[in-house]
């Protein structure tokens, strides 16, 4: 099966009656907004790899173009960027539960905001792991940030936390943990995570395999 078509299939599974495809056409067109976009910013194409790929508001599919190739929306995300035909390293399988993860997130989101936005102040969302995704797939991440930066000048702020269990920072939370009082909420500042839990230089460029935060701030909480 080729790779591409398989994310676009998997994303659009019946079992959930396509919602998270219509999750990911919500936020890359940006069908929030009253003016949604009438195509997508230009992507490369799995096909002739030219950074000219993009689908008409709302399509699911569409050509290239550039070379005339079958487009997937799904492909704006640059899962071909790191597949093969025969190989899918492990870190795509990851990055795919994340975004997967993230879509599922939106559509609640996006359901409050269309049918109950009044409550959309009042309720927090959790997803389990980070709020991030790797840098690579920033396409989705864009579009995200647009909407909650909206969302929250429009008066109707989304209120969303990501559990982190595991890697660098609940390392740290267990080394800082003993001189936290309990009930301590302590917000990291960008240059004490560069300096205490990244160790790495607080002006220093991000690294390739870096991730993007979606929003916000990390905290330690005790
Ligand atoms: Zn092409």
């Amino acid at each position: 099966m080729v790779p591409h078509f398989a994310a676009w299939g998997s994303i659009r599974d019946k079992s959930l009656k396509g919602e998270v495809m219509e999750t990911l056409k919500w936020l890359a067109y940006e069908k929030w907004d009253r003016n949604p976009k009438e195509e997508l910013p230009v992507f490369d194409c799995p096909h002739c790899w030219e950074t000219v790929a993009t689908l008409p508001l709302d399509a699911e599919t569409g050509k290239c173009p550039g070379c005339g190739g079958d487009l997937f929306i799904t492909d704006m995300l640059g899962f071909h960027q790191e597949m093969e035909e025969d190989f899918a390293p492990e870190t795509i399988a990851r990055t795919y539960m994340t975004i997967h993860e993230t879509l599922l997130l939106f559509t609640g989101v996006g359901y409050f905001w269309e049918y109950y936005r009044d409550l959309l102040p009042e309720c927090l969302f959790v997803k389990d792991g980070p709020l991030s995704i790797r840098a690579q797939y920033s396409k989705l991440v864009n579009p995200i940030r647009r909407f909650l930066a909206h969302a929250r000048d429009s008066g109707y702020p989304v209120h969303i936390i990501g559990q982190e269990k595991t890697g660098y920072f609940a390392d740290h939370l267990e080394i800082i943990e003993k001189n936290m009082p309990e009930g301590t909420l302590f917000i990291h500042s960008d240059k004490y995570i560069k300096r205490e839990i990244q160790q790495r230089p607080e002006n220093g460029a991000p690294c390739p395999t870096e991730k993007t935060p979606i929003m916000g701030l990390r905290y330690s909480l005790k």
